[in-house]
């Protein structure tokens, strides 16, 4: 841990101040996103997984009630006990390892967690996201240096090490982003051309998605499923027709294939400028209890209660990669700065 942390955290041990963290976090609930996990054998970055167990004997040590996204819910609502400091849990887009690693150790540990599937990623008609592709390509370069044409503009990137290809990964993945859909292939097969890199049709093992089989196996551990829309584009960029498409047939796919679908709905991307009360507005039609965003924040129950809509822009905190960060968000020191930088 390091000195800063430990300054940071050295109030949690003076007398009288957790009785006053659990004050602040009486309305407060903490909802973690995850995406990829450790797995050396296909290749993939992400959550460590010693790190993951860690903290879920963490928090099962220190009596946090880790709860299922329906029961946050309903207590945020007013139903059962309130919220007070619990933890639920959400990992998003469906890959073939949130089922094969992930799955077993939340299985393991007795906490509940809800993915959210991309359903055309799990049919293979989405056949691999396109910042996959792009991350792909600009690891898979021979070349040090790309020429894209892009909305009028050319981008022009150089690398010498790695650092500087995974910046200019980075920026050419958030210009992407902001095309619509139907123009991102184009953009990708320039960049493929630019630098040589064949793009396999089909996603290689590090990039795959779960089955549907495997959905239905991490059912009986205990991993519940809610929809991510059918092709995870922006909605708020997309047409009408097609922002309700996305949210209504996802929601239809995947109640075909699970036994119990969460009705609570995750936006791609999850920022406020990529979904609106457009989106809000198909959600209740659905009849969905509420819907997620990746903005940071807590899962409050006095605006859950209070304004109607925030049940549908409920924020997450990004799965931390040290323990000292999981304890500043769960413990109520985060909450407690929040309040203290909103006083200022
Ligand atoms: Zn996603």
């Amino acid at each position: 841990m390091t000195s800063l942390k430990q300054l940071l955290l050295k109030p949690l041990l003076m007398p009288g101040f957790p009785a006053l963290l659990k004050y602040v976090q009486r309305d407060c609930a903490t909802v973690f996103m995850l995406h990829r996990f450790n797995d050396a054998e296909r290749g993939i970055a992400g959550c460590d997984v010693r790190h993951l167990r860690h903290a879920l004997t963490y928090l099962a040590r220190n009596g946090y009630e880790l709860v299922s996204l329906v029961e946050l819910f309903e207590r945020l609502g007013g139903k059962g006990p309130q919220a007070r400091g619990a933890v639920a849990f959400t990992i998003d887009d469906g890959y073939i390892e949130q089922a094969t690693v992930a799955a077993p150790i939340f299985a393991e540990f007795g906490c509940p967690v809800t993915t959210f599937v991309t359903t055309g990623f799990l049919d293979r008609k989405l056949l691999w996201f396109w910042w996959d592709q792009i991350e792909y390509i600009f690891q898979h370069a021979a070349r040090r240096s790309a020429q894209v044409q892009l909305g009028g503009k050319v981008l022009d990137y150089r690398w010498e090490n790695q650092k500087e290809r995974s910046r200019a990964q980075d920026d050419f993945t958030a210009k992407c982003k902001v095309l619509p859909q139907a123009e991102k292939p184009a953009a990708i097969a320039q960049l493929a051309h630019a630098t040589d890199v064949e793009v396999p049709a089909a996603p290689p093992a590090a990039y795959a998605p779960m089955s549907w089989k495997q959905v239905r196996e991490c059912e009986h551990m205990g991993m519940t499923f809610g929809p991510h829309t059918v092709t995870h584009p922006v909605l708020s960029r997309s047409a009408n027709e097609v922002a309700a498409h996305e949210i209504t047939e996802s929601w239809a796919r995947l109640r075909t294939e699970v036994r119990k679908p969460v009705p609570v709905f995750c936006y791609p991307y999850g920022w406020r400028a990529d979904f609106g009360d457009r989106e809000v507005a198909v959600l209740r039609r659905l009849g969905f209890l509420g819907a997620l965003a990746a903005e940071p924040g807590y899962a409050n129950a006095l605006s859950f209660r209070s304004n109607g809509d925030d049940r549908f822009k409920i924020p997450r905190f990004g799965f931390p990669d040290e323990l000292p960060h999981l304890i500043q968000y769960v413990s109520g020191v985060e909450r407690f700065k929040q309040l203290l930088r909103r006083r200022t």
